[in-house]
């Protein structure tokens, strides 16, 4: 296809995302909100971060039970912290395991691919710029607009096929 691939390279054998990651990943929203006149309210920040720690996709109810220590945060709370950050390019919805991922490259990023693994479970999201041409050539035949389009892939990774993958991890 000739196109310019952006791919991340982690740690395959640590599901978390490293603590310097997360926090960047917060900053870099706290910025776009700001830029968009958003409002990152606490709990969207806090949705946000818990989101950003894992690789795997994260339910509400699961969201909701990481969020709930102390005091009890309702699954419906996350949902709507959830489509804000959705809406705002911070965040993807998972559509075959109604899931939510970060979204690690930005709100302004284009078509996006989300690798997700069958072995470990782990998501990767890569950008492919041939893509998106191949893409707006087919949808504006038919006079289509995407919006953030959003393809997932299931397979496996690379350490689930090299066999090296070791899911536990010390956080
Ligand atoms: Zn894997």
């Amino acid at each position: 296809m000739g196109s310019q691939v952006h791919t991340h390279v982690y740690d395959p054998s640590c599901p978390k995302r490293p603590k310097a990651q997360v926090q960047a990943v917060l900053v870099r929203a706290e910025r776009h909100c700001e830029e968009q006149n958003l409002r990152l309210t606490p709990i969207r920040r806090r949705v946000l971060e818990e989101l950003g720690r894992e690789r795997q996709p994260m339910s509400a109810y699961l969201l909701a039970d990481r969020l709930s220590q102390g005091r009890t945060v309702a699954p419906v709370a996350v949902y709507r912290a959830l489509e804000f950050l959705v809406s705002a390019g911070l965040a993807r919805r998972i559509a075959s395991k109604s899931a939510y991922v970060i979204c690690e490259h930005g709100p302004a990023s284009g078509t996006a691919l989300l690798l997700i693994c069958k072995g470990c479970g782990v998501v990767d999201e890569m950008l492919c710029e041939g893509l998106d041409r191949v893409l707006n050539r087919a949808t504006a035949q038919v006079d289509f607009a995407t919006h953030r389009p959003l393809i997932e892939l299931e397979g496996e990774c690379a350490s689930c096929t090299s066999r090296y993958g070791a899911p536990d991890c010390v956080s």
